[in-house]
């Protein structure tokens, strides 16, 4: 059917050359091309990664590089000659801002080894260089607390492995693309899903427990003065946080180390056939005060007299966790928007709404950036009421699925929006991006505008190598596919483009007085 609908679409177009009529929404041909010969000719998008990846580093929120991020990406935007570019304060964060300064860790017996490793965030530094025997604290129930009480003062404790940090050989490829039949699949799905990947059933009474236990563990090692706890940084060498937070004022939290699973099972499996397992260990963390959290902003205003104001948005997160340099997680969205937003700029076309990008701080830990946004410009968070913007508000659009490329979107459950993306995504249909689906996904920035009743819109997109790009210290420049961004920013430019100039705003679902529903129980997924 759709290959029909194209070839009547590319007859009437031979008699109306600008403005392509299908059944419910114009599609210009004339600048799609347009769109694809900037986009392909004149990229931009292998400088922008290296710059925010690269040039930048990891981005933390709180940290010194989320300023260096937020600054570079002002600078580029104001080089493209975005307008109204600003860093704007989004919302205060509730942790302290933290670097971490330095880490060395090595086994020093029964031999030297040395090991690649991370702080755990807003964790605190060990007092100078820690030299001395590793100890195993085995705790597997509250009972279990009591043998170590007197014996950990200046010690080097080694947290045993759990079930979700051993290591199980996979069978499974690395990267793997979404393939024909899972596309058909997903567009077929009738009933909302859960988060963006479907996993195991998540126990959040057994998590919610073990974290109860780890709380009790780390009050013990913090009373009795342990000088630092190592724990496993699972298969894919995660560095990100234990969930803890710290405000300025608060006692400096003990000094923790992800270390590679390798290394911990090696020392782990040592220590327990009774080889005494010696460690020397210097982390110097740096706190500071009442950091706030940024979004970064740019646009290109509108022109029409009567929906200049109406905003198209375009988005993604900019802070990302300190191991790696967020590559996949989330530059790659980033560097999408902003290329996308560029080849229009470039094209000097005059959008009847105005485009705007921005790059959301805070994420990943909770949507600061983007809630802030909704908060300021759209809706009251004390007392709900609409503000002025939230009717000049069309549509916003979302990338934080990593680097792969586009295969279409999810409706967000707005059948409303179904006809409308059926027709702007048709001639990317030989690119592989024309799969509509019903589907909630959840676990990202699109989330902060949906729950307000605003329209926003996360990508389906291939999974390339999700497992080790997400949070890991393997989040680099090499999980990058750099062809497949290119095309990414070439769709969000058409889509940006069209939701500009169509008479109408995007499609809203209706209001109705239903009660709230929970998104049914998927493990919320890694952000
Ligand atoms: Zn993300």
């Amino acid at each position: 059917m759709k290959t029909g609908k194209l070839y009547v679409s590319l007859i009437l177009m031979v008699f109306m050359p600008l403005w392509l009529h299908s059944q419910t929404e114009n599609v210009d041909l004339t600048m799609i091309y347009k769109i694809k010969q900037e986009g392909n000719q004149n990229s931009k998008i292998e400088e922008l990664a290296t710059g925010l990846t690269d040039f930048v580093g990891p981005r933390l929120t709180g940290s010194s590089g989320s300023t260096r991020g937020n600054e570079w990406a002002k600078k580029k935007m104001e080089e493209f000659g975005f307008q109204n570019v600003r860093i704007e304060e989004a919302t205060d964060f509730n942790r302290g801002g933290w670097d971490n300064l330095k880490t060395y860790a090595a086994m020093t017996g029964p031999y030297y080894a040395n090991f690649a490793c991370n702080p755990v965030a807003w964790t605190g530094s060990t007092a100078g260089l820690v030299k001395g025997e590793v100890i195993l604290v085995d705790v597997r129930s509250e009972s279990d607390l009591e043998k170590y009480k007197g014996t950990l003062s200046g010690k080097i404790i080694l947290m045993p492995s759990t079930s979700s940090t051993s290591y199980e050989i996979s069978f499974q490829p690395l990267a793997s693309r979404l393939t024909d039949e899972q596309l058909l699949q997903l567009s077929k799905e009738s009933a909302p899903a859960g988060g963006r990947r479907q996993g195991q059933p998540f126990d959040i009474a057994a998590m919610l427990a073990q974290r109860l236990l780890r709380n009790k563990i780390t009050e013990l090692l913090k009373s009795e003065g342990a000088a630092v706890i190592l724990n496993n940084a699972g298969t894919y060498n995660i560095p990100r946080s234990n969930g803890a937070g710290y405000n300025s004022g608060d006692k400096e939290p003990i000094a923790e180390l992800n270390i590679p699973m390798e290394a911990h099972g090696r020392m782990e499996r040592l220590i327990r056939q009774k080889v005494p397992v010696e460690m020397e260990v210097e982390i110097l963390n740096k706190f500071f005060p009442n950091p706030k959290v940024y979004n970064v902003v740019g646009e290109i205003p509108g022109t029409d007299k009567n929906l200049k104001n109406e905003v198209v948005l375009l988005g993604a997160h900019i802070d990302s966790w300190h191991g790696g340099t967020g590559a996949a997680d989330d530059a790659s969205g980033c560097i999408v928007m902003m290329e996308a937003l560029r080849i229009i700029k470039n094209l000097n076309v005059a959008p009847r709404r105005t485009i705007r990008v921005a790059l959301w701080g805070g994420e990943e830990q909770g949507l600061n950036g983007s809630r802030g946004y909704v908060e300021k410009y759209l809706v009251d968070p004390k007392t709900k009421d609409h503000k002025a913007d939230y009717d000049k508000f069309s549509v916003y659009f979302n990338m934080d699925n990593g680097s792969g490329r586009y295969r279409g979107i999810n409706l967000q459950q707005n059948d409303m929006a179904g006809p409308v993306f059926e027709a702007l995504l048709e001639p990317f249909a030989p690119l592989g991006c024309s799969t509509i689906a019903i589907r909630n996904t959840g676990g990202t920035d699109h989330l902060s505008f949906d729950r307000v009743g605003l329209p926003g819109f996360q990508f389906i997109q291939d999974e390339i190598e999700y497992g080790r790009g997400y949070h890991t210290v393997m989040d680099t420049y090499e999980r990058l596919i750099l062809a497949d961004l290119r095309i990414n920013a070439i769709i969000t430019a058409s889509l940006a483009y069209h939701a500009a100039m169509r008479n109408e705003k995007f499609p809203r679902k209706p209001v109705m007085n239903m009660p709230v529903q929970g998104v049914p129980g998927r493990r919320p997924p890694m952000q």
